[in-house]
């Protein structure tokens, strides 16, 4: 196995060009599963362990506001850190759920997009902010919404040759919530997840579920629905008639199968149950204050 890591990206860009079925490298908290289960035998890696850009992160003021660009390499341990789960709750508590302290230091962001498994657990919670991925190659940039790259259950629109460089995230004004159900409380693939991003100043927002069908599954009407009837000004508690009829709503929408970790019947009950229950904790934050302290679901 012949393995490179330069530790300047357009080096690395220019070795992937020359071999774009080079295997890309990141944490290899996904890769070295498949590598010791027989199912890739990489010849030639491209590590992008020495290319310190990528894990790098920042705040840029964007057109709608500021935006958190994180580099593809950032680790989970990174994320659930207090300054940018002050910034990006949602994201933050996803994190803080992910695998072990080992996996968190390991694995990154953009491996859990490259891999884009239907349940990676920052997916929903990047769909819901309405992120962006930089996509780079030898032969230029261009960039997408997350919901644009992932095309099924572990197919993604990226190119052969191509990196993802960064996430770029988009500040929302208001609470964030991230709940995942699974088989146990720690080291667990999620069964479903469920992320809520609330925007206070455009009194919106998005609910997006994970592990229910071959990508993160949105229900725009009902979030409009929703939105429609939140006390924005006074920020008292919803009805919990509109609580039970969101996450009925977003129960439907759901497209979840049978497998070995759930049925679709539970999957489908379970992220009907986040759902009330993000809605619920995001409106007790109060509208307009957004936290940074994680929970289990
Ligand atoms: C014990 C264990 C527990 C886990 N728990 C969770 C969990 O709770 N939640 C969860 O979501 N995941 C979990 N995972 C899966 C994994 O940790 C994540 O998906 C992680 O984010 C993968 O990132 P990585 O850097 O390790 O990727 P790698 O394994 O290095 O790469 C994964 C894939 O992405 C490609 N790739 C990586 N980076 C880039 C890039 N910048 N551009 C283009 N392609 C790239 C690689 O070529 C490869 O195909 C777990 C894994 C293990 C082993």
């Amino acid at each position: 196995v012949t393995v490179l890591a330069p530790d300047r990206l357009a080096d690395a860009l220019v070795a992937l060009d020359g071999d774009p079925a080079r295997t890309v490298l990141a944490g290899g908290t996904d890769l070295m599963v498949d590598v010791n289960y027989g199912r890739h035998r990489p010849t030639d890696v491209l590590s992008l362990r020495r290319l310190a850009e990528l894990r790098a992160w920042r705040v840029e003021v964007g057109p709608g506001g500021d935006e958190v660009v994180l580099g593809a390499a950032v680790s989970y341990t990174t994320l659930l850190g207090p300054e940018l789960s002050g910034l990006l709750p949602a994201l933050g508590q996803a994190a803080r759920t992910v695998g072990s302290p080992q996996i968190r230091n390991t694995g990154t962001i953009g491996g859990n997009l490259a891999t884009g498994s239907p349940a990676g657990d920052t997916l929903p919670v990047l769909v819901a902010h309405g992120a962006t991925v930089e996509l780079a190659s030898a032969h230029g940039r261009r960039t997408l919404p997350v919901a644009d790259l992932l095309v099924g259950p572990k197919v993604t629109a990226l190119a052969p040759g191509e990196l993802i460089t960064a996430v770029r995230v988009p500040v929302v004004p208001g609470p964030g919530e991230f709940l995942k159900i699974g088989v146990r409380n720690a080291m667990v693939i999620a069964v479903a997840n469920c992320a809520l991003v609330v925007d206070t100043e455009r009194r919106t927002l998005r609910c997006v579920l994970g592990s229910v069908g071959p990508v993160p599954v949105r229900d725009p009407e009902a979030e409009r629905w929703a939105a429609a009837r939140l006390d924005w000004d006074g920020g008292t508690p919803p009805d919990p008639a509109v609580v039970d009829d969101f996450g009925r709503r977003l129960a439907a929408a759901s497209r979840p199968i049978d497998d070995h970790r759930a049925t679709a019947d539970y999957r489908r009950h379970a992220v009907g149950v986040m759902a009330r229950r993000a809605l619920a904790r995001a409106w007790a934050a109060g509208p307009g204050r957004g936290r940074d302290q994680g929970r289990a679901a």
